[in-house]
């Protein structure tokens, strides 16, 4: 199967080519498709948000040494999928557009999270910053939708976890359904308006198989 973007797609405009529409996340899908599928399993999909959701936020990270998984986030990616559900990962890293780092220091961590969690099957990396006028920067929706469309799996049948109003943003704008799990830097109104939240990464699993899954399936 070929995967619309991988690795080798380019990062973005050239340079001097002005931005807008040439502006393109970063996708890496590392299993082959299907990897994660149990048969009869409905097609579906967790997104994770990585900063401050997955691992502990270290603020523009380059250093795969201080990847710091956060507590049941093994767990929580081994228990979907169990489910067959496929997991990855919308994450922003502003520091690659303000020169704070490179690609391959994101790669780098991200491949580290990889050997402790994962694989995760898709990770989606914005590395714009808030003035480019990107697509896929959170609370845009473009993350979520090179995710799912990576994955095969259609938005609607997607769940996003993270920690803060952005991300729950990106969800519904991509037509996904957003849970919060708010950490100590969550803003108190950003947990009031979320939709869902939920207190763990273990028990937004568990909201995102009863999304997900039919009834009797959610473990
Ligand atoms: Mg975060
Ligand atoms: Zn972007």
């Amino acid at each position: 199967m070929t995967l619309p973007t991988d690795s080798t797609a380019p990062a973005g405009p050239a340079p001097g080519r002005p931005a807008a529409d040439g502006l393109l996340p970063w996708i890496r899908a590392t299993g082959p498709a299907g990897r994660a599928d149990r048969p009869g399993a409905p097609r579906a999909a967790v997104l994770f948000d990585r900063d401050g959701t997955l691992v502990h936020d270290v603020p523009y990270n380059g250093d795969p040494g201080a990847v710091r998984p956060v507590a049941g986030a093994s767990a929580a990616v081994a228990a979907l999928r169990s489910a067959g559900v496929r997991v990855g990962v919308v994450t922003n890293q502003s520091g690659v557009a303000r020169g704070l780092l490179t690609r391959r220091q994101v790669d780098a961590v991200n491949r580290r999270i990889d050997a402790l969690l994962g694989p995760l099957d898709v990770w989606a990396v914005c590395p714009h910053g808030p003035e480019d006028g990107c697509r896929c920067r959170k609370p845009a929706p473009g993350l979520v939708l090179a995710a799912c469309r990576a994955l095969g799996v259609p938005p609607r049948r997607a769940v996003v976890i993270g920690d803060i109003g952005s991300d729950g943003a990106a969800a519904e704008a991509a037509g996904a359904f957003p849970v919060l799990v708010p950490n100590p830097v969550t803003r108190a109104e950003e947990t009031a308006a979320a939709r869902t939240v939920a207190k763990d990464l273990a028990e937004a699993v568990r909201t995102a198989l009863s999304h997900l899954l039919p009834p009797g399936r959610a473990a």
